[in-house]
């Protein structure tokens, strides 16, 4: 008799084993241009998909950022926005929802992720501290610098290699820090700058075993540790999927579990949150929590709104709860995954094992004929656009940048192309044509040449510098 197992209907009819757990309200209609239209758009945009007009696109798969499809709740939740300038009722709902589900004791809203970046810098960095970190992160590293930090890269080595498949490409090397610790004494530390879901490594997960051990190795030198949370629910549902003893443990306990570990941490709320804006920092130390909340006024607003509209604190509050249900975060991978598989399949040079929010394209791979001077990953990126309209952004030299000490490109390992699936946005055809597309310019990668870059900005240049090709 123990031989009955139960079977789902799909899993009866040899099916797949979930499905978008909502179905569609309310649709908008999308453009398709000519070849001849996207040649003269990327012209104009200088070759950066940065700069095209997203009415030139098709797909738009430049990021996950800001970009979700909100519920109809939350589209409820704005017409019950609360906009007094003090005190609104939608901050309580936001700081319950930061309490109940990230475990963090005192909140402070920003206007979106990098307005949190700035204050805990600023508050928790001194000029020539290092802060180490498990891969950088374009804007946090940045406003660690800016604060006067020296940020230093402790992810493991696996990280670097687009090839190794670690399941938790995303832990920090605990050797490595305590290197740097003993080098460099844990007082001229300023904090450990831990992200789930490494982004820049491909969305790569870190394990609950490496948030345990850094929290040791962290209280064994007196150094903080805080946490990018921005992708966090991911990191908790590759946890649950990969890691021995959480199989099925509910994602939104693992997540709370893993920010036990830590003493704060910053969010986008543009990106697991699934609003098109907000952010917020959140810690358990009342005195760091005072001064952040006096920092707050200065940059962003008073601490009751940190730069957001009661309303958009409301659909950040419900979009808390949503994003932490199994349901929902199952079939947000699910489709990341449907897109790589059809690569992997197709044999398209990758990122592996494929991450939480995005397929990383391996332009090194891709394009072997093109030096990384010469912008590979940038001219992937563009001629996807021209192939379908399909919109994805570099990840490689250019958004690197240059070394602040020496002005020279930094010349990273990881020379990728992002297309970054938006949340409850796009259907499984439109994976379909993504993946299509980009078989299309793998075949013509032979006759494809690289970029120059003919207009450099001094900050975070990926997102306004200009090319033309070779
Ligand atoms: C997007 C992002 C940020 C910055 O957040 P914004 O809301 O874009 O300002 C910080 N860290 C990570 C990992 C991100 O993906």
């Amino acid at each position: 008799m123990g031989e009955h197992k139960f079977k789902t209907m799909g899993e009866q009819a040899g099916r797949r084993s979930w499905a978008e757990p909502w179905k569609i309200k309310m649709v908008e209609p999308l453009r398709m241009t000519t070849r001849a239209e996207r040649e003269h758009a990327i012209r104009e945009a200088g070759y950066n998909t940065f700069l095209l007009r997203s009415a030139d696109v098709y797909i738009d798969l430049l990021t996950d950022s800001g970009t979700s499809a909100m519920s109809d709740r939350q589209w409820a939740g704005m017409m019950l926005g609360d906009e007094a300038y003090a005190g609104s009722v939608n901050f309580y709902h936001l700081e319950e929802a930061v309490q109940a589900f990230y475990g963090y004791k005192y909140l402070v809203p920003t206007h979106q992720g990098r307005g949190a970046e700035h204050l805990i810098s600023q508050a928790g960095i001194k000029k020539g501290q290092y802060v180490p970190g498990n891969m950088y992160f374009t804007t946090t590293r940045l406003h660690q610098e800016m604060a006067g930090g020296i940020f230093t890269d402790v992810i493991i080595d696996e990280a670097h290699d687009p090839q190794s498949l670690h399941p938790f490409k995303g832990n920090i090397d605990l050797q490595k820090l305590e290197d740097l610790f003993r080098a460099k004494g844990p007082e001229n530390v300023a904090y450990v700058s831990l992200a789930g879901t490494v982004n820049m490594a491909g969305g790569q997960p870190v394990s609950m075993e490496n948030v345990k051990a850094l929290r040791e190795l962290c209280d064994r030198y007196g150094v903080k540790l805080y946490l990018d949370a921005t992708r966090m629910v991911e990191n908790a549902y590759f946890i649950q999927q990969r890691e021995d003893g959480y199989g099925s443990t509910p994602v939104a306990t693992i997540l709370k579990e893993f920010c036990s570990y830590t003493d704060g941490a910053w969010m986008s709320g543009k990106k697991d949150h699934l609003v098109n804006i907000g952010g917020w920092l959140a810690v358990n130390d009342w005195n760091l929590f005072e001064e952040l909340r006096n920092l707050v006024v200065v940059y962003e607003g008073l601490h009751t709104y940190g730069g957001l509209a009661g309303r958009d604190m409301e659909a950040m509050a419900i979009g808390i709860r949503e994003s932490v249900s199994d349901d929902h975060i199952r079939a947000r991978v699910g489709q990341v995954q449907y897109l790589g598989q059809l690569l992997t399949d197709w044999e398209i040079p990758i990122v592996q094992p494929v991450g939480g929010h995005a397929i990383f394209v391996d332009a090194r791979r891709f394009y072997p004929h093109i030096p990384q001077d010469e912008f590979p990953a940038q001219m992937l990126a563009a001629q996807l656009y021209l192939d379908s309209g399909i919109r994805s952004m570099e990840r490689g030299i250019v958004s690197a940048g240059r070394d602040p000490l020496t002005g020279e490109h930094r010349h990273p390992r990881l020379e990728l192309t992002r297309l970054t699936i938006p949340r409850r946005v796009y259907t499984e055809a439109h994976m379909d044509v993504v993946a299509e597309s980009i078989n299309e310019v793998y075949k013509e990668r032979k006759n494809t040449r690289g970029l120059k870059m003919i207009y450099e900005p001094h900050y975070l240049r990926f997102f306004q510098a200009r090319f033309e090709p070779l």
